[in-house]
């Protein structure tokens, strides 16, 4: 496992020097692990160290955006490639405070190549003004680009497969802070084994970008007869709103 997550630092690494080198001013340099944590077992772990320095102006990171999202499209490096229709690269502002990140698209993201357009999309649009913010000043991707299979949860090879792509877009975006949106959005943040319900309603550190994990829209929709879950991710998202100054 360690060799593999070598393995994956380095292929992050490279792809984002090669994009580094298309005019993004930002650098990469991962973070010095401790021994006591590099010895941790590997699967809770978030795959790859991570810091985010530098701060790109708005067209450096078209600059490396542009041309990201074209690879997306065209991407095969995974499995999913084989299904989908269109691929969600992901949308909105290069220079949002605000990212959502969800899980993968699913079959309405998958015929308009765009994220969060059908359902539950709908229920995030609304959660996001409800904090009094419009969807276009919010950047909203997935960890995983493609549709997987009768929207079934993307596998871990295919997250891994799909990882470089939304850490080139938190490096270069830079949000001030980061919503993970159910547990494979959280997984890829936290290093931890632990259930949404323990990992929500607190921000995890993740390259310097604090990350409030909750639960998913999709499982919001779920549970619609239990009003305790909406509220649970009303008041994880009122301590996003506080930390961007929005009280
Ligand atoms: N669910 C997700 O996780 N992402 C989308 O884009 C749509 C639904
Ligand atoms: Fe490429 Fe990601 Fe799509 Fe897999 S899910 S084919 S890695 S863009």
């Amino acid at each position: 496992m360690r060799d593999k997550a070598e393995e994956l630092r380095r292929r992050v690494e490279e792809r984002v020097r090669f994009l580094s080198d298309l005019g993004a001013g930002f650098v990469f340099r991962p973070e010095k692990k401790e021994p006591a944590e590099a010895a941790a077992p590997a699967p809770h772990r978030a795959a790859v160290a991570f810091r985010v320095t530098g701060n790109a102006a708005e067209a450096d990171k078209a600059a490396v955006l542009r041309p990201l999202e074209e690879a997306v499209r065209r991407c095969t490096l995974c499995r999913l490639s084989q299904g989908r229709r269109h691929a969600v690269p992901g949308e909105g502002p290069y220079d949002a405070p605000l990212m959502f990140v969800g899980e993968g698209p699913g079959a309405d993201e998958d015929l308009q190549g765009r994220p969060f357009v059908g359902r539950a999309g709908q229920l995030l649009t609304k959660i996001i003004a409800a904090m009094r913010f419009a969807r276009d000043d919010v950047y909203i991707t997935n960890v995983v680009k493609c549709r997987p299979p009768e929207n079934r949860t993307p596998f871990q090879d295919e997250i891994e497969a799909c990882q470089p792509y939304l850490l080139t877009q938190i490096r270069t975006i830079r949000p001030r802070v980061i919503v993970a949106l159910g547990r494979p959005a959280t997984g890829l943040f936290v290093p931890s084994a632990s259930s949404m319900s323990d990992l929500r309603g607190k921000f995890h550190d993740f390259g310097g970008i604090p990350v409030m994990p909750t639960f998913h829209p999709s499982y919001v929709m779920r549970n619609e007869g239990n009003p305790r879950v909406k509220r649970l991710v009303w008041e994880d998202m009122q301590q996003v709103m506080a930390l961007l100054g929005k009280t």
